[in-house]
């Protein structure tokens, strides 16, 4: 059915106008922007045309590859919605409808979505009652992939191998790599049903925020070793992503996967939210966790940590305790790798084996650091000395290497995971390290 061209836009006010200079980096920002738009004006549009990006012809190449993604659209008219309540006449509907419309497109550079055109007279007053009874915000996000009545339901819970089912039934496409994260999902539980699985979506949006797992192998593995957990972050992995694994110590001394968690970055208190779903998953795990060493980060979650794990010492890292100060050290100014005072210094204060070599090297921290690195220090490393310093550390652990077992995780995480973008591609990488870890074991145990 060919489209009627939309009126002619003769009179640009003052909102047209306003609207007219917004630009968007994302088919994302646009919608949350859209979103509070309509909600102020009590005005619902939904779209009725579009033009994907995928369709360019120059969509293959490398550097605009990414905006098939981001921008999603080259073209999108949106147009009122104009809903009629059912007291309304049926022949209502045979009317001409109101002629409000938006036209978004791709900017010449193609960089962003502009709004080229538009007209906001409606035929029709503002109703509020129509307006919160049918308008769902993020539903131009949704509309693509999944209903958010969905996303947010089941958002922050355990997913059974039936919900991701359903989810997957829902799906409408591949946008913002929902799909590819539910069909790694689906894969995790045809092998093992009994993986625990919580996914977190945006409020509001079909989008992945953070996606939390375990298997029935590594949840054995933390029963059966509780005693020593060690935290792995690393932050802003290849720019995109926050990654975080607690592992195990086992007999032998190795440091194993327990759980592992992926989440956009900056997600505010990830650790906190692992450690939630782990306990969730393995609830006779709490009291029996008597260590937990991770990066100093910590410090900034450990109420929260305490009360999780109340029989459990909370420790930071030493080697990465060392890196943040030095680096703080150098932030504040006066200090560089070639200094040779300030890194063994640090190196000795952190490794002290006795409360006398500690005293011994703060005070010659505090005689020579630079002022402003010993006012840091003072405020906020010395107070918690028995998190970090060696000779306060939980002696179980204290000949432990938690820095060299961390690392080595770390080493054996990144050769698996593919340089990717996407939360779908990490965790399809690290569901096939847990099948390659198991086959391992069953190899070395047959
Ligand atoms: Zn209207």
């Amino acid at each position: 059915m060919e489209l009627p061209e939309p009126p002619p836009c003769t009179v640009v006010g003052k909102e047209e106008e306003e609207l007219l200079k917004q630009a968007f980096f994302s088919w994302a920002e646009f919608s949350r922007f859209f979103d509070k738009w309509c909600q102020q004006r009590l005005v619902m549009f939904s779209v009725k045309n579009s033009t994907r990006v995928a369709r360019s012809p120059w969509a293959g190449v490398p550097p605009l590859y990414r905006l098939i993604h981001v921008l999603k659209y080259s073209y999108v008219l949106l147009v009122c919605k104009d809903v009629h309540s059912p007291n309304q006449p049926a022949e209502w509907s045979c009317q001409p409808s109101c002629p409000a419309f938006i036209t978004l497109k791709l900017s010449p550079l193609r960089d962003r979505l502009v709004v080229s055109e538009c007209q906001l007279t409606h035929s029709h007053p503002a109703c509020p009652r129509r307006f919160a009874y049918h308008f769902r915000p993020g539903h131009l996000l949704a509309n693509a992939c999944l209903p958010v009545r969905m996303t947010n339901r089941i958002s922050k819970q355990f997913v059974a191998p039936d919900d991701v089912r359903r989810l997957l039934s829902y799906c409408k496409g591949p946008d913002h790599g929902v799909l590819d994260a539910l069909h790694v999902l689906e894969g995790l539980f045809r092998t093992d049903p009994e993986a625990k699985v919580k996914l977190v979506f945006v409020e509001d949006q079909a989008m992945v925020e953070t996606v939390f797992f375990l298997t029935s192998r590594t949840r054995a593995l933390l029963r059966r070793f509780p005693r020593i957990l060690l935290v792995d972050r690393l932050p802003a992995l290849q720019g995109v992503l926050d990654l975080l694994a607690v592992l195990c110590v086992d007999g032998a001394g190795r440091a194993r996967q327990a759980a592992c968690c992926v989440a956009r970055p900056g997600t505010p208190s990830l650790l906190r939210f692992v450690l939630v779903s782990l306990l969730q998953s393995a609830p006779d795990v709490k009291g029996r966790v008597r260590c937990l060493t991770a990066g100093p980060e910590v410090a900034a979650q450990l109420r929260a940590v305490r009360q999780l794990l109340p029989c459990a010492r909370v420790q930071i890292c030493r080697a990465q305790g060392l890196e943040t100060l030095f680096s703080k050290a150098q932030e504040l100014g006066g200090a560089s790798r070639e200094d040779p005072g300030l890194w063994p210094l640090l190196c000795r204060l952190a490794g002290a084996s006795s409360y006398a070599a500690y005293s011994e090297a703060l005070a010659e921290l505090r005689a020579q650091g630079p002022d402003a690195f010993v006012k840091y220090f003072d405020h906020n490393w010395a107070p918690r000395h028995d998190m970090w310093v060696r000779f306060r550390a939980y002696e179980a652990s204290r000949d432990l290497d938690a820095c060299a077992l961390v690392r080595g995780h770390r080493r054996r995480l990144l050769s698996h995971l593919s340089p990717s973008h996407s939360v779908a591609q990490c965790l399809r990488d690290l569901v096939a390290m847990q099948w390659a870890d198991a086959a391992g074991e069953a190899a070395s145990e047959g």
